[in-house]
């Protein structure tokens, strides 16, 4: 499906790719030439000189587009009245940082924790130490030069498998809806601690804050809390130094965004995912291209949620921002710069699109 994970890589390298293909290997002859179009989804197998012709000049187009973005990479993302917005990066990887701050990205707004584990070029992906977590986190910092930089905490399972030593394999017959995200990290505390303690240690290093995935409830939040404060005195007694950071959560499922007013006084911020928000409200599995007839990231149920969420966010002191794929989405940009989001993080494709766009928008309705 285009919200899958592999789809949210192929477009943080901006690598042109099309999901969902049946039977496409049985029409695809060795020395066939094959258009794939990134912005439809389309492929075209052996197409004719008119095709060629057009795609070309499809090709010529989307450079020049792109040459022409550039001026934007120096340019704020502020509004037509005056409202000036942060736009940050999306990356699975710290060489992607390189490529955000190319784009021009005010900071990282999701750095997806997961594909460290998952890497595959890990010649033992168990043992993902504290000290390589911490090198990983601190190049991402330093890449960034004191912007600030989000770094979730292991959002595995569900479709992002990972197998670690250290917890045992469950055989899930849902997974979307299993044990995923948070409820591993509060399930194997020594996993989330090996992870914060490297977090905390990379913060004297930069501008960082953490974010908790997949958050359903505020006993949720006040259990991370003590469990960070348990790393933080382990640090103490250790004496290692850690900085000042924002803790903040991912709003993803509707239970989050229902309780968005009690959950605004429990962290600094909120970043809505709306990959995860679609699925579970529309309950469509994002990963299923059967669905993509009735996957509707417009539907007004999620546009309820956005606005709900920004504005219970603002109101109890924290700020919101968007990570899911519908940030990107130069169409509502305006709508979710009027719903009052102070943030937008993106592919670091995306980000000057969406940068071009806000300064077309206006704020105020
Ligand atoms: C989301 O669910 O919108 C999100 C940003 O997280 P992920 O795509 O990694 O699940
Ligand atoms: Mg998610």
């Amino acid at each position: 499906g285009v919200s899958s994970h592999v789809a949210i890589l192929a477009k943080n390298y901006g690598i042109p790719a099309a999901f969902a293909l049946e039977n496409i290997t049985s029409l695809v002859t060795q020395g066939s030439t094959i258009i794939v179009d990134g912005t439809t989804g389309e492929v075209t197998i052996d197409p004719d000189e008119e095709t060629i012709k057009n795609c070309n000049e499809a090709i010529a187009a989307e450079i020049a587009h792109q040459k022409a973005l550039k001026v934007f990479r120096n340019r704020s993302a502020v509004t037509k009245d005056g409202t000036i917005l942060k736009i940050y990066a999306n990356i699975g990887t710290p060489e992607e940082a390189e490529l955000a701050l190319k784009e021009g990205a005010d900071g990282i707004g999701l750095f997806r924790t997961e594909f460290l584990f998952m890497s595959e070029s890990r010649t033992d992906q168990s043992k993902l130490t504290e000290d390589a977590q911490f090198e990983a986190y601190k190049k991402v910092l330093e890449t960034m030069k004191g912007k600030p930089v989000t770094i979730r905490t292991l959002d595995a399972g569900g479709d992002k498998l990972i197998e670690l030593d250290e917890i045992p394999k469950v055989d899930e017959k849902n997974p979307i809806m299993g044990l995923r995200a948070i409820r591993l990290s509060l399930k194997y505390p020594h996993l989330f601690k090996t992870q914060l303690r490297a977090l905390f240690r990379a913060s004297a290093f930069g501008n960082i804050a953490i974010m908790y995935p997949m958050i359903t409830s505020i006993e949720e939040v006040r259990r991370i809390k003590e469990i960070v404060a348990s790393v933080k005195s382990e640090l103490d007694a250790d004496g290692i130094k850690y900085g000042d950071m924002q803790q903040g959560i991912m709003v993803e499922t509707p239970a989050a965004a229902l309780i968005t007013d009690e959950l605004a006084k429990e962290v600094d911020f909120f970043s809505i995912g709306t990959n995860d928000l679609t699925q579970y409200t529309l309950a469509m599995d994002r990963q299923n291209s059967k669905l993509d007839s009735f996957y509707q990231p417009h539907h007004p149920a999620i546009l309820k949620l956005i606005q709900m969420t920004i504005e219970n966010g603002h109101k109890g002191g924290a700020w919101v921002g968007i990570c899911g794929e519908l940030g990107a989405d130069t169409s509502l940009t305006e709508t979710f710069i009027q719903m009052g989001v102070d943030e937008l993080s993106v592919s670091p494709s995306m980000i000057l699109p969406v940068r071009e766009a806000i300064r077309k928008s206006h704020a105020k309705r």
